[in-house]
């Protein structure tokens, strides 16, 4: 007689509506002893200003641009940005094994805090408040630049992620093309909605809260939980209980 499939013992599959892909789930792999690399928790003690930093309020960065002694959040056009904002005229390969298209877009970093030592978390519900504002009003004002059809709004933390200070920081990347990710995601909710005229997150979540094993946290706004389609241990996906088409509401 067969083995009966238990999810928590056998390979199996899981399906990513999002975008319509499988990921491969090893729940077997859990009970191997890991010998890999271990985290340490870094407890450094940070001053409130560090003289050194190139986003404290006051100091000099390396391309001699003088942050202002701003008090919380300051946002700037990042130094050594990935995108250009440059106009340019192109005529190059558009087609066959060689295909390449300019990209043109904006890079902002934001400050949350003058104060160095904190992390978000760390921060006042007030200040924390203040940030996502700060985030609307970028989104708005990057968004609504006619060759702008992306932003995105996000956080490296730690050096394991590239991050580079310390410093209570976060980044806007504006750009003309939509990821293909994105593109992929916004196809696959388009695709549900006019199939079932309702979102694929609010069916997903009502599923999710019904199952009641996914769940981290949730307030009456948001509902963080692990994905059934989790590609890593500690992925969470923060979902708005309220219908919403972007950050700006
Ligand atoms: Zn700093």
């Amino acid at each position: 007689m067969n083995t009966l499939f238990d999810p928590k013992k056998h390979p199996h599959r899981r399906y990513n509506p999002l975008l319509n892909e499988w990921i491969l789930v090893s729940p077997q792999r859990a009970d191997r002893p890991w010998q890999g690399q271990k985290e340490k928790v870094t407890e450094e003690n940070r001053p409130v200003h560090d003289p050194d930093c190139y986003l404290c309020s006051g100091n000099t960065r390396a391309n001699g641009t003088q942050n202002p002694l701003y008090t919380g959040s300051y946002v700037f056009n990042n130094d050594f940005g990935a995108l250009l904002n440059t106009e340019i005229d192109f005529s190059g390969e558009h087609s066959g094994f060689f295909t390449l298209l300019p990209e043109r877009g904006i890079n902002r970093v934001v400050c949350f805090s003058e104060d160095h030592s904190l992390t978000l978390p760390e921060m006042s519900l007030e200040q924390i408040k203040n940030v996502v504002e700060v985030w609307q009003e970028q989104f708005n004002e990057l968004g609504a630049l006619e060759y702008i059809n992306y932003v995105q709004i996000f956080e490296n933390k730690g050096s394991i992620m590239g991050c580079s200070n310390p410093h209570p920081h976060g980044q806007i990347w504006a750009q003309s093309s939509i990821p293909t990710m994105v593109q992929k995601t916004q196809d696959q909710l388009k695709f549900y909605f006019e199939k079932h005229k309702r979102t694929l997150l609010e069916d997903y979540l009502e599923q999710e809260i019904k199952a009641g094993e996914r769940i981290v946290t949730e307030n009456e706004y948001f509902t963080a939980l692990v994905p059934f389609w989790a590609s890593w241990p500690y992925e969470i996906m923060i979902v708005s209980r309220q219908k919403r088409e972007n950050i700006a509401g």
